[in-house]
Order: structure tokens, then C-alpha cells, then sequence
């Protein structure tokens, strides 16, 4: 099983980069910023207390996007794969997965970290802000306290996956095709190994 997380700052490219993963190795999907979203916009009561946090740049509780992931772990038995998208974004999640992992017989191939400064973050979710109408993405101080989020407590995650041997840096500024075609090599370098 192929089951890779997908790691960056917010805007880092996160959202176009899966889904060339997922068409290319046939990987579910499984993003719990759009599980959010989606739990708000069907009125959930979970919904409702996550949009007050998303609303401020904050990280939703850790038990909540656990329980999401678990809950989609199990109605996707039969998958070939996964790919983790802004999840895990603390140390507790990263152990949390391990663990969901662990009881359904796999682990996590490997993380995948998307690098871009804060600059160009800033610049592509402002321009995102405009086109998607995701509210978090048209103010410029919601931009940073999210990026601030992220640096103080999703950073250590990469920290996490690099003492397992799993870390690995992609360059996420350029051509989207160059992107993808970097994320490919590390990917099939691991696909290759676990064959031989
Ligand atoms: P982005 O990476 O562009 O910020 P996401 O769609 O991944 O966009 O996340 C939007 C918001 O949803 C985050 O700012 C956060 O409030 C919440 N969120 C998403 N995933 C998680 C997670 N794994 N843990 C805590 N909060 C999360």
C-alpha cells in the first residue's frame, strides 16, 4: 500500500499536487480541510464549532480531525492507498495516524513537504481568496495567523517523520509539472525499494 502525507504551509500547493497523485497512483483521498468544509456546510454540529476556530486562523482540537480520519479509514477498506492532505498538522496527530495505520496492517510510506515562503503564500491564497470564495483566504491577517499556526505547532511534524527516515523536501516553487514530476521520483524511488 502507498499511503503518503502531504505536507506545506497553507498555499503551498497541497490541493493541486494531490490530485495529480491521486490520478496518477489511484490513492483515496482524504484532506480534512474539505471534511470541515463539508461537515459546515451540511450544518453540522461539529461544523459549527470548527468554523469558529477555522474563522480565526486556528487549528481545530486534534480528537476531532482523528475521529474524521478514522471514521473515512473505515468506509475505505479496500483502498489501495491513501493520501493525507493537511493532515496530520500536530505531533498527537502524527501519532494518532500512526496508530490508525498500524491497526488496518500499513503505515505511512512517506511525507512529502512542499517548501515555499511566506511571501508567495501570502500572494497565492490572497489570489485564491479571490476565485474559490474561501473566506480564510481573503484576509491578509487570517493569511498569517494561519501560516503562524502552522510554524509553531505543524512544523514539528516534519520533525516527527524525519527521525522515522520519511521526510522528504520538494521544492514548491515553478512549474506545477515539475512539481509533481520531483514528488514522482522520491515516490517510485520508495516503490522500487519496497519491490526489491
Ligand atoms: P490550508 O492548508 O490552505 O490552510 P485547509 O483546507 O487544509 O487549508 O485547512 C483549512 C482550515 O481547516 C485550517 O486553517 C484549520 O483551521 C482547519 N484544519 C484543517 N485540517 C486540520 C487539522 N488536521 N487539524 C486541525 N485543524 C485543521
Amino acid at each position: 500500500m502507498l499511503n503518503l502525507v502531504l505536507f506545506g504551509p497553507p498555499g503551498a500547493g497541497k490541493g493541486t499536487q494531490s490530485q495529480k497523485l491521486i490520478d496518477k497512483y489511484n490513492l483515496v483521498h482524504l484532506s480534512t480541510g474539505d471534511l470541515l468544509r463539508s461537515e459546515i456546510a451540511a450544518g453540522t454540529e461539529l461544523g459549527l464549532k470548527a468554523k469558529s476556530l477555522m474563522d480565526q486562523g486556528l487549528l481545530v482540537p486534534d480528537e476531532v480531525v482523528i475521529g474524521m480520519i478514522a471514521n473515512k479509514l473505515r468506509e475505505n477498506k479496500d483502498a489501495g492507498g491513501f493520501i493525507f492532505d493537511g493532515f496530520p498538522r500536530t505531533v498527537p496527530q502524527a501519532e494518532g495516524l500512526d496508530k490508525m495505520m498500524a491497526a488496518c496492517g500499513t503505515e505511512i510510506t512517506c511525507m512529502i513537504a512542499l517548501q515555499v515562503d511566506e511571501e508567495e503564500l501570502t500572494k497565492r491564497l490572497l489570489l485564491r481568496g479571490q476565485s474559490s470564495g474561501r473566506a480564510d483566504d481573503q484576509n491578509e491577517d487570517l493569511i498569517r495567523k494561519r501560516v503562524q499556526e502552522y510554524n509553531t505547532k505543524t512544523a514539528q511534524v516534519a520533525k516527527y517523520y524525519e527521525q522515522q527516515g520519511k521526510f522528504f523536501s520538494v521544492h514548491g516553487i515553478g512549474e506545477i509539472e515539475e512539481i509533481f514530476g520531483n514528488s514522482c521520483e522520491i515516490i517510485d524511488r520508495h516503490l522500487a525499494k519496497a519491490k526489491a
